[in-house]
């Protein structure tokens, strides 16, 4: 799990980014509800748009364990802004493993700098969980494919040139999921995107309905050139997005790990700091360890998809236990800080709004649940020691 020097150095460098220029202007972007430009250009230039590019199409060679540690130390600054990479970081990781030549070609360097955003179009308005059901069609007609359906809660959706847009080609394949492809779509005439969607957190960042009312896309939009492929090619690309949204619930964890750490050694009643009250010190340990606990999930995770290994119960233990223990301790440390914690005044407040997203995002944690249980069944992996 050591990071190469290159990798080390980019870990350095993001957590002086959300040090120095996060950190001190987070709450101007967080309470307007304002897309973060000034950060987001930052985040082109230090190229962590390419982070999960190949060098050789712009992009920086970085392995997912450092991957998810540049996403957990820009969470610590914003979530959001760990958000912004999120799916486009999914996308390209698609884009490079399975894309054609002309796919990784037209794309990926773009990508890189982000120049070109992309974002994954998978949730209907009738339901995310169940993706095997989609209902958003594209039906082959001469050259084209034409789409029409809607997406709901796509996140960066304004900002994005590209949809990873999940959809069924051929309605009477069985089993579901044979008729289902991840089409690459770039908008245009026929592609509308709603108004922002009202959200508890995750502030800064848009998340909105996507229609497609027969939107005409070239032949080639097809990701890899062949239909009815992309559930499979999707669910490895998910692989990645649970690694990133556990690493985003370390952020937002280890962000209010710090906060409550910090106040309870300043803060005193009775005559003491409150971390010397039993109580107070055992809901710091308890944070901690736990905290540990998801991080070394997280990264083991991250380690096995490094190894060209499948990680699909790894990645959905890790995003499980790193979400909860994301919403625990934003809790505590609410508690911690007693009165001062329900104050939109201090950033606590912020992690408890933040934190419940990792639960729902990349498939709900009851999602996340299914999959391991049925991973451990299909594995008989009931005996193995993690
Ligand atoms: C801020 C935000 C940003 C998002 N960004 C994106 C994005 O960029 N792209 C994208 O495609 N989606 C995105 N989503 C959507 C997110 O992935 C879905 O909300 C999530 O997958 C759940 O789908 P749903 O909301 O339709 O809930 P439903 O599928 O309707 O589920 C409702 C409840 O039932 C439970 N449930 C459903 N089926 C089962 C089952 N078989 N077993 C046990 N429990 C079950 C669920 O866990 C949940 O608790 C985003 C959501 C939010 C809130």
């Amino acid at each position: 799990m050591t990071p190469t020097d290159e990798e080390a150095a980019i870990i350095a460098l993001t957590r002086d980014f959300v040090d120095t220029r996060v950190k001190p202007r987070v709450r101007e972007f967080e309470e307007s509800d304002t897309y973060p430009e000034p950060f987001i250009e930052e985040m082109k230039q230090l190229g962590f748009f390419g982070l999960v590019v190949p060098a050789v199409y712009g992009g920086i060679d970085v392995g997912t364990v450092a991957f998810a540690r540049i996403t957990e130390e820009l969470a610590r600054g914003w979530m959001s802004l760990a958000g912004a990479i999120g799916g486009h970081s999914v996308i390209s990781a698609l884009i490079t493993q399975f894309g054609t030549d002309d796919q990784r070609q037209r794309y990926l360097p773009r990508m890189a700098t982000g120049e070109l955003r992309a974002t994954m179009a998978l949730t209907e308005p009738s339901g995310g969980s169940d993706l095997q059901n989609v209902r958003t069609f594209a039906v082959r007609d001469g050259d084209s494919w034409v789409i029409s359906g809607s997406k709901t809660w796509i996140s960066n959706a304004a900002h994005s040139g590209l949809f990873g847009l999940l959809c069924k080609t051929d309605r009477s394949a069985v089993p579901a999921h044979r008729g289902i492809s991840v089409l690459l779509v770039e908008p245009g005439p026929g592609l509308e995107i709603g108004p922002k969607i009202p959200k508890l957190g995750y502030r800064g960042i848009e998340a909105c309905t996507v229609s497609f009312d027969d939107m005409r896309v070239p032949a080639e939009a097809v990701l890899g050139g062949e239909p009815d492929r992309g559930w499979v090619r999707m669910m490895r690309g998910l692989e990645l997005g649970r690694i990133q949204v556990a690493a985003r619930a370390l952020g937002v964890g280890q962000a209010a790990l710090e906060a409550a750490v910090s106040y309870a050694q300043v803060r005193e009643s009775f005559g003491k700091p409150i971390w010397q009250h039993q109580s107070v010190g055992n809901l710091i340990a308890d944070m901690a360890t736990k905290m540990r606990a998801a991080r070394l999930l997280t990264l083991d995770a991250a380690e096995r998809l490094d190894a060209g290994v499948r990680c699909d119960l790894e990645a959905g233990m890790a995003k499980l236990f790193a979400s909860e223990t994301a919403v625990q301790v934003a809790v505590d440390a609410m508690r911690v800080h007693g009165g001062y914690g329900y104050s939109r005044e201090l950033d606590v407040e912020r992690y408890f709004r933040d934190a419940p997203l990792m639960v729902l995002g990349e498939g709900t944690n009851e999602i996340q649940r299914n999959v391991i249980a049925a991973q451990i069944i299909a594995r008989d992996a009931v005996n193995e020691r993690y």
